[in-house]
């Protein structure tokens, strides 16, 4: 094994900082890996703190991504609960420093600082009870005060907001969703999509607020009891979960002078950032869309399939093996029992395709643009997923018409563009 200067400091112990260091032993790298990560924990599943793992279905050790075992048989020092702080960087490699004051010499670098959650900006949003969910941390305190509340407000109704409200009511808490824009899920999925989950969560109880944005927090002692809304409904709540979108964690790119933009690290096919030697992969970056067919123009994606995907493609070109990264997107979202899968990326569609009743909880919204099938957007519809993936994957689409009828599986239904 080389000396550490040798070697590669991946900063970030998320699933993109893991997947990148993995790829790199996977191409060969035999050279020294260091992962520094600033939460305690070593990389764990992230989507599961606001479902399985937040309802307590699941124990802490079976959350994390490897064995405790896995980074010294591959060689690769782990460090957790230190941040790198200052990075200096030189012609060929450079030095870290973390909050501890450790020195890490590396010869190459990848940024997979993720995102942070954000705050609400209103009177009370520092009291006791009101709580962001981005970490394990967070996840465990959260599960905490549910197994307690009664009364919850979620501020937000995206996919996280949603899970969370789907959980806590699972767990038997009063839930209402509180969401500033006329619609759930954002312009992430289709209008279709976002009135089924506004239907499917009222249906189980929930209480939607749409167009509505909370104006501040009220407490007793010091403990959040109630959300005031902008419309003057003041709501009771035992805890208010903030789920308001995530800013991608930029200050390290920025102080090295790379290219960042509100969204992220501006990166390229290759996932390098501006400097064309550091690369950055995840939540952090916003990048050319990987998938276009015809939409051009930056993209920041927030999943795990993008972060593993474009860390493999960061790891490939820290070795020096330019390839692209262009692989379908595709996503998941259990919100209780309803399981949504995205294949694709629904956004600029000019035409939406409805296969099956959402009534049913198993329907499927295909999106098509100029003509050519861009995303499916499946509840309970796995078969259409699967099939819409793999022939986006193959460069296929289908005919809009025919595609309305469910009983044709849509794997049939596939052509060559
Ligand atoms: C509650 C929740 C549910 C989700 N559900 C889904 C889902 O169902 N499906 C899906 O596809 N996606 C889901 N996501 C999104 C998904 O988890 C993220 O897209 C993914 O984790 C991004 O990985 P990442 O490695 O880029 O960032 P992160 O997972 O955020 O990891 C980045 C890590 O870097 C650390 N870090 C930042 N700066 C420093 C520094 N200076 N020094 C050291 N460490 C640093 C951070 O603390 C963090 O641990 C969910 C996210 C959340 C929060």
């Amino acid at each position: 094994m080389a000396s550490a200067a040798a070697g590669t400091l991946v900063v970030g112990a998320g699933a993109a900082g893991l997947c990148l260091a993995t790829r790199l032993r996977e191409l060969g790298d035999d050279q020294a890996i260091t992962i520094v990560g600033d939460e305690p924990e070593p990389p764990y599943e992230r989507p599961l703190l606001s479902k399985t793992y937040l309802r307590g279905e699941h124990d802490r050790s079976s959350i994390f991504l490897r064995e405790a075992g896995w980074f010294q048989q591959q060689q690769i020092d782990l460090v957790t609960g230190d941040g790198v702080v200052e990075i200096a960087r030189e012609a060929s490699g450079g030095t870290a420093l973390t909050a501890s004051g450790r020195s890490i010499p590396f010869a190459r670098l990848a940024l997979a600082t993720g995102a942070a959650p954000r705050r609400l900006m209103v009177e009370g949003a520092d009291l006791d009870g009101v709580v962001l969910l981005r970490t394990l941390t967070e996840s465990d305190d959260l599960a905490r005060r549910l197994r307690q509340a009664g009364d919850v407000v979620v501020v937000g109704g995206g996919f996280i907001g949603l899970e969370v409200a789907a959980s806590a009511r699972a767990l038997g808490c009063r839930v209402t969703v509180v969401e500033l824009t006329g619609h759930l899920l954002g312009r992430a999925v289709t209008p279709e999509l976002s009135h089924f989950f506004r239907q499917a969560h009222e249906r189980r109880g929930t209480t939607v607020v749409l167009g509505t944005g909370v104006s501040r927090l009220t407490g007793h002692d010091g403990t959040v009891t109630a959300a005031v809304l902008t419309n003057g409904t003041r709501l009771p709540a035992d805890v208010v979960v903030v789920g308001i979108g995530a800013t991608p964690r930029t200050v390290l790119a920025g102080g090295l002078g790379l290219d960042v933009e509100p969204r992220g690290i501006v990166v390229d096919r290759h996932a390098l950032t501006s400097d064309r030697a550091t690369v950055a992969a995840g939540d952090c970056t916003v990048s050319p869309n990987p998938f276009s067919r015809g939409l051009v123009g930056l993209t920041r994606l927030e999943s795990v399939a993008h972060a593993d995907d474009q860390s493999r493609t960061a790891a490939a070109t820290l070795l020096g093996h330019l390839a692209a990264y262009d692989t379908v997107p595709w996503f998941w979202s259990d919100q209780g029992e309803l399981r949504l899968q995205i294949a694709g990326l629904p956004m600029g569609a000019d035409l939406s395709v409805l296969r099956g009743d959402p009534a049913s909880e198993k329907f499927s919204v295909l999106s098509f643009r100029d003509g050519l099938l861009i995303a499916a957007e499946c509840v309970g519809a796995s078969p259409d997923y699967v099939a819409v993936k793999r022939g986006l994957e193959k460069g296929m689409t289908v005919d809009p018409d025919a595609a309305a009828d469910p009983s044709v599986p849509l794997k049939r239904l596939l052509t060559p563009l």
